[in-house]
């Protein structure tokens, strides 16, 4: 009895089972009130409205994408080579295009200088420049900040000079590790600079004349990490270097690995501050100094829109971070537009005065009399003229339309669109 009792209700508890589980399955809200309090759906009710910026709502896809992320992550390398250019990189360029791969080149200013050719053939084969500072000395470059920030704004126009394109991407040299303190790494950030250590050192700058056997070695770990940046130099003396780097590719390769080049936004690796460097800040520059340096620097690396200047048929960018508009007035730094001009300018740190030649004018910038006059070619001058003339730490500031106007070339327009600001002169 008990036995036909069971066979008979069996069918209708799994039909219950089934005609509950549909229900849920088709009306998902219903869940919230049987859900504990943890439930990442409870918020949802029919009444929210869903907005694709709600956070706690379509979790699911992107569940789903990290959790594939997390079992199969993308294998990367980024090759870096530092202390170049030198008479080697040609051929460190000639390897990387055999196999069809880019690299980042952490230069030196002075090098640059010496190999100007190679810093364009880095960038026409697709690979990314960073900078290393001037000298590369250590004494200098971490005595105080001010001597590091010098050097690193003097390449970083270098580069921009012979690539025409600036570069916020910084590799100390040495590294960061018992060089940085916790006020390096902030000012740099706050000025809008990306600071790279690295994963794995390829040992290449140990000790001279390191045989490539030992550099493919180091740089090459039986176990790898997913995502590493390798250190490398293709500075003089590194011929071992050079030597090794096909090895290395192939290792990398063969194990899968993609290469790429360092960007502002790769995650920076970055060494801990060593414990004796934190108390060791003693010429910290002053709040002032930071204010009219570090603060304003960022905005060159921002991506907002440059200033389009067409004057005497010329035309140029000056990026912002080079120019502000305040109080209806376009403010430059002198001496970037003197440089985008083609015009000279001389200071003189004593009577206070700037001396700007262009063509056939000069001009005469008087910081303490806050005036600009003209000089003509019988050695007279015009009369001066008021020009409110700002010093921002090594910079002049000056209003771009009366300096524009004294030159000969008075502005016709200016057209400030969203996306593009304008400004014609004659
Ligand atoms: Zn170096």
């Amino acid at each position: 009895m008990y036995r036909t009792k069971t066979l008979f209700l069996n069918p209708i508890i799994a039909l219950i089972g089934i005609l509950v589980f549909i229900t849920l399955l088709v009306n998902p809200s219903l869940w919230t009130s049987t859900a504990g309090a943890n439930n990442r759906f409870q918020d949802i009710t029919p009444s929210d409205p869903i907005s694709t910026n709600h956070t706690d709502y379509s979790p699911l896809t992107s569940i789903q994408l990290a959790s594939t992320k997390d079992i199969f992550p993308k294998k990367i390398i980024y090759l870096t080579f530092d202390d170049g250019p030198s008479k080697l990189t040609e051929q460190v360029l000639h390897i990387l295009k055999q196999r069809n791969i880019q690299s980042t080149f952490f230069v030196l200013g002075n090098q640059a200088t010496r190999y100007p050719e190679d810093l364009k053939d880095m960038v026409k084969a697709g690979h990314t420049i960073g900078n290393h500072t001037f000298n590369h000395e250590y004494k200098q470059l971490y005595s105080n900040f001010t001597e590091f920030w010098s050097q690193i704004k003097q390449t970083e126009e270098i580069i921009r000079h012979i690539t025409g394109t600036r570069t916020s991407l910084v590799r100390a040299p040495g590294g960061t590790y018992n060089h940085f303190d916790a006020s390096y790494f902030l000012w740099m950030k706050e000025a809008g600079y990306q600071v790279f250590d690295w994963d794995v050192d390829s040992g290449d700058s140990m000790r001279r004349g390191v045989p490539a056997s030992e550099i493919i070695h180091n740089s090459t770990p039986s176990k790898p990490k997913d995502q590493l940046i390798l250190l490398m130099h293709d500075g003089s003396g590194h011929d071992q270097t050079v030597k090794a780097l096909p090895h290395i590719i192939d290792y990398y390769k063969n194990l899968g690995y993609e290469f790429r080049t360092l960007t502002p936004k790769v995650q920076p690796v970055q060494f801990p501050v060593h414990p004796g460097k934190i108390a060791s800040s003693s010429s910290l520059p002053d709040g002032a100094w930071v204010a009219s340096h570090v603060i304003p620097n960022a905005r060159l690396f921002t991506g907002e829109s440059p200033l389009h200047v067409v004057v005497g048929g010329k035309a140029f960018e000056v990026e912002a971070g080079n120019y502000e508009l305040s109080q209806d007035q376009y403010k430059v730094p002198l001496r970037t537009m003197a440089e985008r001009l083609g015009a000279q300018v001389q200071w003189d740190s004593n009577t206070k005065i700037t001396k700007v030649c262009w063509g056939t004018r000069t001009l005469i910038i008087n910081n303490n009399q806050q005036n600009i006059v003209r000089q003509l070619e019988s050695g007279e001058v015009t009369e001066s003229i008021p020009l409110s003339v700002e010093v921002r730490g090594e910079r002049i500031w000056v209003p771009l339309r009366p300096l524009l106007e004294q030159l000969g070339h008075p502005i016709i327009s200016v057209n400030t669109e969203q996306t593009r600001e304008q400004i014609t002169a004659i």
